[in-house]
């Protein structure tokens, strides 16, 4: 385990902005009273297995921060064990729980229940009887189960993932994590769909944003040079090689993921190359730039390398006229701040966002668009389904022939973006309403609260 230190404030930032939060700012403070009077010093140790790249380790930081601010002992434990094979079962499992029918995961699963059990072991080091455990999907989970076994403690399992239909794979995958959860009080999942078949109480979570992060927060001048050592492209055709500031300054149709199959980048490109091949002179001007963490920096995704390469194949095979204007672009995860800025900044600048998954349970990064006040336009995957209402504030493509219709899409937002204005505005509305962190801490007060009475 290591402890990532959190700092900062963000309170103060919402109470700035007050005419944007008045309601949302009543009842955090409403609320919190109460929860301090039934929580008070208890520290609330968040466990999760990665500080940067993917949703949890964005959320972790200022949900942190506001915490505290309000009167809450709280600290943040990354649970990271050396053995390749951990993460190779955790992502294996992940994908089993998509309902991806994945071969090897027996083989996998006596690493990852020894990896486990070192945890718990150093666990009964780091947690004092005053702690209050919230595991953050299945990668900790076993490692808190068992040190919970011999020393009880007060504790919340907060799955992030989840699949609405019930198969024998996904099945076999709930019923195995359901093992490990006698000794926790209660599950939080992001959707009441996602609920499998347990004897303990789940409060529905969605997950949230911070307005105030360095991802989401405007950007304004041109990016810093600095920012190129963070950044590089993987676009063989194009001379000479891009800059950020060159993409920043362009018309770009944007994706941002994790480099995963489930991502559905494949479908972005095959819809770019329709577009580009069907309309070729209303294509001219745009570029498609789809963002990712570097796959080296990623260890709790051992997959991210080997799609990333195929998706660098799939670029090669693509005509010269189409190639030349896909950006593969890695972000170094070594420097967390220049992530952000550089995920930020091409989400500010995008002429509008796709995510096309195929499996999405809750899609962070629509929700940053949204909140940016791009249009966006994402696949009916569940999640995504969820965070967007066709017309209203976004695009919704259903299946099939998702491809051809995202290619109509491109061509639509190339030649007439201002059909997208309206939605775009009433996405960013909607957003300051309901996605912020401070509108769900209520209900962490809630879920926290009753795991303790
Ligand atoms: N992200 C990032 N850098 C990248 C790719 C992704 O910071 O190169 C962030 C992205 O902005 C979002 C999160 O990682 O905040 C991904 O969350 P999402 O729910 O979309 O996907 P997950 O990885 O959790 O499946």
């Amino acid at each position: 385990f290591d402890e990532v230190l959190v700092e900062g404030s963000v309170l103060a930032h919402y109470v700035a902005e007050r005419n944007h939060y008045e309601e949302l700012l009543d009842e955090l403070f409403r609320s919190s009273g109460e929860a301090r009077n039934m929580i008070g010093s208890r520290c609330i140790w968040h466990i999760n297995s990665t500080a940067f790249g993917g949703g949890v380790a964005e959320m972790l930081p200022h949900h942190i921060c506001l915490l505290r601010e309000l009167g809450f002992n709280v600290r943040w434990l990354i649970f990271k064990p050396k053995e390749e094979q951990f993460f190779q079962f955790t992502k294996a499992l992940h994908n089993s729980l998509h309902d991806v029918n994945v071969a090897g995961l027996n083989d996998l699963l006596p690493h990852y229940l020894e990896a486990s059990q070192k945890g718990a072991a150093e666990l009964e080091r780091i947690i004092r009887p005053d702690g209050f455990l919230v595991i953050h999907d299945p990668q900790p989970l076993v490692a808190a189960a068992k040190f919970l076994e011999s020393h009880p403690h007060p504790a919340i399992w907060r799955c992030h993932i989840g699949y609405p239909k019930r198969t024998p794979t996904v099945d076999k995958i709930w019923e195995f994590l359901g093992e490990y959860l006698h000794q926790f009080q209660r599950i939080v999942l992001s959707a009441k769909e996602y609920a499998f078949d347990t004897d303990l109480p789940i409060d529905i979570i969605p997950p949230s944003i911070s307005p105030f992060s360095s991802k989401n927060r405007n950007y304004e001048g041109p990016a810093g040079q600095t920012l190129e050592h963070s950044v590089s492209f993987n676009s063989q055709e194009f001379e000479p090689t891009p800059s950020l500031q060159d993409i920043l300054g362009s018309r770009y149709f944007l994706h941002v993921s994790r480099w995963d199959g489930l991502k559905g980048i494949d479908r972005i490109i095959a819809a770019y190359d329709r577009f580009v091949k069907t309309a070729l002179a209303e294509a001219y001007d745009t570029r498609l730039v789809i963002a990712g963490p570097d796959p080296l920096d990623v260890a709790d995704d051992p997959e991210g390398r080997e799609y990333f390469e195929k998706c660098v194949l799939l670029c090669t095979q693509l005509s010269k006229e189409v190639r030349r204007r896909v950006y593969l672009v890695c972000i170094s995860m070594k420097d967390h701040d220049a992530n952000a800025e550089i995920v930020g900044r091409l989400q500010q600048n995008a002429h509008g966002v796709f995510a096309l998954s195929r499996e999405e349970g809750f899609g962070l990064t629509a929700t940053e668009a949204l909140f940016r006040g791009k249009p966006v336009v994402v696949s009916s995957a569940f999640g995504l389904k969820r965070q967007i209402v066709n017309g209203l504030n976004g695009v919704v493509l259903d299946e099939p022939d998702i491809e051809d219709k995202a290619a109509e899409m491109m061509h639509h937002l190339a030649v007439g973006y201002s059909d997208f204005e309206e939605m775009a505005r009433t996405a960013r509305e909607y957003c300051l309403r309901s996605s912020t962190q401070i509108s769900q801490i209520p209900k962490w007060y809630h879920s926290m609260q009753s795991a303790l009475s």
